[in-house]
């Protein structure tokens, strides 16, 4: 029924682990040739390697989605390793906490620099290619935090996501004539190091405000990053798509309890 995605390239940032590395693993497995994108090069070339052990054909690159320049040299070196550039999936970010009576400025700009000016600053190195194909996928990482709830200490980061939609949707309608698609992800509690990072206390509540009772794979995001990149998915653009495990639709404690 689904269309093989095999021989596609695939950019992935953030991909040296969590989320990142689920997609790339994933796409990787589908027989695309992927490039792992992280600011530590051991840790995507760690994550190409397993690619290529299981088979599949897999590059790794030092680049930090802040700095133009990376986002160029990680186009670039998609192009010399695989010759066209067919899916980019804009994941890295961060969610440093900070509550409005801590936060600085400098914690704002970082969160708004990784998350919200790194995936501009991403897509912006791919579209030329693109458009040159006359074809793209732009699968974008955000969250149910912003766009859809709120959690306090990440006032910044639930900017940055939301602002990433809002980026998506005049994006899609800017691109739509090239036959490219900009899509976007919304995960849930997803199980990563990052994640882990905020500590068992909080990763026990969130595993209790999930209807399903479980936080997410990086796998649950990862197969819906590939239907956004699939053709099947080609009339699908400036779209977002909540993986969740149902968290947002409790409306009280209540509502999980009974
Ligand atoms: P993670 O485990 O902390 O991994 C983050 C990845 O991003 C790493 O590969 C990291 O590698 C890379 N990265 C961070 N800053 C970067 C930069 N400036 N340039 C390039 N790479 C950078 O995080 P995660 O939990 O997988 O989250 C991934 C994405 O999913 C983020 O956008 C996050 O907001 C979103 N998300 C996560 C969850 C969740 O529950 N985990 C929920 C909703 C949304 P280096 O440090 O080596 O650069």
């Amino acid at each position: 029924m689904w269309s093989s995605l095999s021989g596609r390239t695939v950019i992935v940032t953030g991909s040296s682990r969590g989320i990142g590395r689920g997609i790339a693993l994933r796409f990787g497995a589908e027989g695309c040739q992927v490039l792992a994108v992280s600011r530590q090069r051991d840790d995507a070339e760690k994550v190409a390697a397993e690619i290529t052990a299981a088979g599949g054909i897999a590059k790794a690159i030092a680049a930090d989605v802040t700095r133009r320049e990376d986002m160029q040299a990680m186009a670039q070196a998609a192009r010399d390793a695989f010759g066209r550039i067919d899916i980019l999936c804009a994941n890295a970010g961060i969610f440093p906490a900070a509550t409005l009576d801590t936060m600085t400025e400098s914690d704002f700009d970082a969160v708004i620099d990784t998350n919200l000016k790194g995936t501009f600053l991403a897509v912006s190195a791919c579209i030329a290619d693109m458009k040159r194909q006359r074809s793209g996928r732009i699968i974008l990482t955000s969250s149910i935090t912003g766009p859809v709830t709120g959690f306090p200490g990440w006032s910044h980061y639930g900017a940055s996501k939301a602002g990433q939609l809002g980026f998506m949707r005049t994006a899609a309608i800017e691109l739509a004539p090239h036959g490219i698609t900009v899509n976007a992800v919304l995960p849930g509690n997803i199980a990563t190091e990052g994640l882990a990072g905020l500590g068992s206390d909080y990763v026990r509540k969130m595993e209790a405000s999930v209807p399903m009772g479980r936080l997410g794979s990086v796998a649950d995001i990862a197969h819906a990053a590939l239907f956004f990149a699939s053709d099947e998915a080609a009339y699908v653009t400036g779209q977002s798509l909540v993986v969740d495990g149902g968290q947002i639709l409790p409306e009280s404690l209540a509502a999980l309890e009974s």
